[in-house]
This record gives C-alpha cells, structure tokens and sequence, in this order.
C-alpha cells in the first residue's frame, strides 16, 4: 500500500481554514491563516479526512501524489 503524499500550494491558499476544520491532524494555520502542512504522508486511516479536505479547499490549494 502506497502512502499518499499531501502537498499545499500556499500562494493559492486564501485561509479559510476548512483544511484544519477538516483534518487537523494533517493541516495548520500560520499567523496570517496560510495553511500550514503537519503531515506531509498522513497515515492510511487519515487518507479519508485528507481527501475530504482536499475537496474542501475552495482555492484547490491542496493536492495528493502517491
Ligand atoms: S482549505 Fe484551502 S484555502 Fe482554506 S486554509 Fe486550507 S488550503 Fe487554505
């Protein structure tokens, strides 16, 4: 099994903070709301919530990659 790799494109990032909503396991907030990557290779029993965070994300600033 293939851990999915996260990866957050700050520039497009516009801090709504739904990522963290979602999956704070995986996703922070710096001063300014810009996400921050916590688990770059979340564990399998996360991959749900990350995905779901993904779709969340209104700018698509996140991505996976196996
Ligand atoms: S959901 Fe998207 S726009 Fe909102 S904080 Fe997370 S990465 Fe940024």
């Amino acid at each position: 099994l293939v851990r999915v790799k996260v990866s957050v494109d700050t520039e497009k990032c516009i801090g709504s903070g739904t990522c963290v909503l979602t999956c704070s396991e995986a996703f922070d907030q710096d001063d300014d709301g810009t996400v921050v990557l916590v688990a770059a290779a979340p564990p399998e029993g996360l991959r749900e919530r990350v995905q779901a965070a993904v779709d969340a994300c209104p700018t698509l600033a996140i991505s996976l990659s196996e």
